[in-house]
């Protein structure tokens, strides 16, 4: 380990490794610290990414690919299944190989990687991140950056260090709990589809998932608003036994995970003085399904392109880095803010509503069931929240 380094990227999840990479290609001294002692493990994810966002970054490979996926079946909450038939749409991925692949590849590209080093505080000279503090081999560190790039997760703290406030709003998460599961019911489990139920009882302002990760073994979660979740007595945990007990009785648990997916706006300051955050850190996955492996790799991709163009122009600061911001605001940020409400709107409808709109889209042909298919017939079914968001016609949303 060098005591002097461009880019210090912090976390080695998909921002991290895809940042390291991008900033390691640009020609700069890069170092990516993982806390872990093993990239990619534990796994705290359900897995899934599409095809045209994977092959952004990286060309599928069998070896971290558990399933590839045709499509989607949306179960209403009296269990009216959706179909949304697209072959070869996306995959399951094994995070832990898939994790550790793009750390190599940032590797190959030419950035350090250190496992079982934890960053423990930023260096903060007159306003301006410069490096960090960072725990390695029982000895602690300082390592000096001209950009610290904070892809550190969740449970972000280089953000709070450099005085950002990255805090969640409770509203705005979802708590999650899941088990990879086998001794599937072939009458309720498709090794093809991945599975979504939605309903009140079932999991209030959020929803059940079934992700295949093969013939007979598949991720098996439930997600719940932050703000449900202790209701009534009832955690995550709860409402997924609830969900095994009825749909696999006979299902077996071979591994259980449980976690925090943001689910609100961007963080609306996500550039400092010699800082950028990406990723889940900047609460960067998206506000309906909570996904967040693509847009953390997004982000992390346009951070280093910026921090390689301002290192190069010799200011750090956070002005110059706006760029950054801006691109992720443009591709896909200020599509959250509509998708936020969206998703208020539609947290409102009862179950009867819900069933009424499954009613609806199976009068279609699964070939013609799209999201934007979807999303006009919910919108269909609450006139007022038609209203409220006309403004998303023109731009074809709806
Ligand atoms: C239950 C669950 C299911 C999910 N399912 C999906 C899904 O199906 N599809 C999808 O797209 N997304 C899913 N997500 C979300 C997805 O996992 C995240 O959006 C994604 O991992 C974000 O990537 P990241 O690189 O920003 O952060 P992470 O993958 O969390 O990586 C952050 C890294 O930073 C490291 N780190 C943290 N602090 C420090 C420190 N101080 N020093 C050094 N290292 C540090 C951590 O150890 C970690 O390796 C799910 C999340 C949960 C909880």
């Amino acid at each position: 380990m060098h005591t002097k380094y461009d880019v210090v990227v912090v976390g080695a999840g998909p921002a991290g490794s895809i940042a390291a990479r991008t900033a390691a290609e640009r020609g700069l001294k890069t170092l990516l610290l993982e806390k872990r002692q093993e990239i990619g493990s534990p796994v705290r994810c359900a897995e899934a990414i599409s095809h045209e966002t994977l092959i952004r970054y990286i060309e599928p490979e069998a070896a971290w690919i558990s399933a590839t996926v045709h499509g989607g079946r949306i179960f209403s909450p009296n269990g009216t299944p959706v179909v949304i038939q697209q072959p070869n749409v996306g995959y399951v991925l094994e995070r832990k190989l898939f994790d550790r692949r793009l750390a190599e590849t940032a590797v190959n590209a030419g950035a350090e990687v250190l496992v079982k080093a934890r960053v423990t505080g930023v260096i903060n000279t007159d306003d301006q991140i410069c490096g960090v503090t960072v725990r390695y081999h029982r000895r602690d560190h300082a390592i000096q950056a001209d950009i610290v790039i904070a892809a550190d997760g969740v449970e972000s703290q280089v953000a709070r260090w450099a005085g950002i406030n990255s805090t969640h709003e409770l509203r705005d998460v979802d708590i999650c709990a899941q088990y990879l599961m086998s001794n599937l019911d072939p009458d309720v489990y498709s090794p093809e589809y991945c599975d979504f139920y939605i309903g009140r009882e079932l999991a209030p302002r959020g929803y059940v998932w079934v992700f295949p990760k093969g013939p007979d073994l598949a991720n098996v979660g439930v997600g719940i608003g932050g703000t449900i979740s202790g209701r009534n007595g009832k955690l995550a945990i709860d409402y997924l036994n609830d969900f095994v007990r009825t749909h696999f009785p006979e299902g077996r648990v071979l591994s259980q995970v449980a976690g925090c997916v943001p689910v609100g706006d961007s963080l609306p300051e996500i550039v400092g003085n010699g800082l950028m955050i990406v990723g889940d850190a900047a609460h960067h996955s998206d506000p309906i399904s909570g996904g967040g492996i693509a847009n953390a790799m997004i982000s992390g991709h346009f951070a280093a392109e910026t921090a390689a163009d301002a290192i190069a122009a010799g200011d750090l600061s956070a002005e110059f880095l706006r760029p950054y911001p801006e691109r992720w605001d443009e591709e896909i940020g200020k599509n959250f803010r509509h998708i936020c409400r969206i998703r208020d709107g539609v947290m409102k409808f009862s179950d009867k509503t819900f069933d009424r709109c499954a009613q609806v889209l199976n009068k279609l042909s699964p070939e013609k069931i799209t999201m934007r298919e979807i999303f006009k017939t919910v919108l269909l079914h609450q006139p007022r929240l038609l209203l409220e968001l006309r403004h998303l016609i023109a731009p074809g949303w709806i």
